[in-house]
């Protein structure tokens, strides 16, 4: 792990930290309430700088006023712009969900398509929104670059790039395919839980022998264990002291 490390040295690397991602989280999951694709993409399009717990309280009176795109399509702008306030950028959001709804039904008879091609072609719909679509409500693997993931994978000495794609297709020479989407889950789980962007609990983490970038917060295990976070907080301390001595 240091500037001397092979490709295949990072290769090797990056699938022992991706294993032990699996065993430190076994709860990752996508945190997003949904019942259907569509349901989905709204609620991906609504997580845009908002926490996915913000989202599930909003979600739920949105999919019962508007239930397909056919009833978001016809909505009142002003009401949908109310119920999803909460959410923060609600007209933009509105916006995006009107966009979609409309493409949706006069391109793909009302149906969320499964292919990244057409995904991206659809208002509000990027990448990193298409892959959690792909990956969540189609099971096309798919490697979704949010703000977690890319700290992190810069943090393990995996990528220098910073463009979103390039991380993407990096990510994507050193990760099996098939664990793309729980890969993806996992390292966003670590991020929110133990590699915080300000102060990473070092000391508490699973990963430490693996990281080149162990140091970058409080490496007492005491005190990285107070800065963890979540449901599973002994659980993390206690792998991390496993794995660490
Ligand atoms: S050792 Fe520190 S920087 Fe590396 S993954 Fe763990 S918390 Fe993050």
């Amino acid at each position: 792990m240091t500037a001397a490390e092979t490709p295949l040295g990072r290769k090797r690397r990056a699938r022992r930290m991706a294993r032990m991602l699996a065993e430190l989280h076994p709860d990752a999951h996508c945190e997003l309430d949904y019942a259907d694709p569509f349901q989905l993409a709204v609620a991906t399009i609504l997580s845009a700088q908002c926490t996915d717990v913000r989202v599930n309280l909003t979600t739920p009176a949105l999919f019962a006023r508007y239930p397909d795109p056919a009833a978001m399509a016809a909505a009142d702008r002003g009401e949908l712009e109310e119920l999803i306030r909460p959410t923060g950028f609600f007209r933009n959001k509105t916006n995006s969900l009107l966009g979609l709804s409309a493409a949706l039904l006069s391109d793909h008879g009302g149906e969320v398509p499964g292919t990244m091609a057409e995904l991206v072609k659809l208002p509000g719909i990027g990448r990193k929104t298409a892959n959690v679509i792909l990956g969540n409500a189609f099971g096309v693997p798919g490697i979704t670059v949010d703000t977690h993931l890319a700290r992190l994978v810069h943090r393990f000495g995996w990528t220098t790039a910073t463009d979103p794609v390039k991380i993407e297709h990096a990510v994507g020479e050193l990760i099996p395919k098939n664990d793309w989407t729980m890969f993806s889950h996992r390292i966003i789980f670590h991020g929110r839980r133990v590699c915080f962007a300000r102060k990473p609990a070092c000391g508490a983490c699973g990963l430490a022998k693996l990281c080149p970038s162990y140091g970058s917060g409080p490496v007492d295990p005491d005190a990285a264990a107070k800065l963890l976070k979540g449901p599973r907080v002994a659980e993390l301390a206690a792998a991390a002291e496993r794995v660490n001595t």
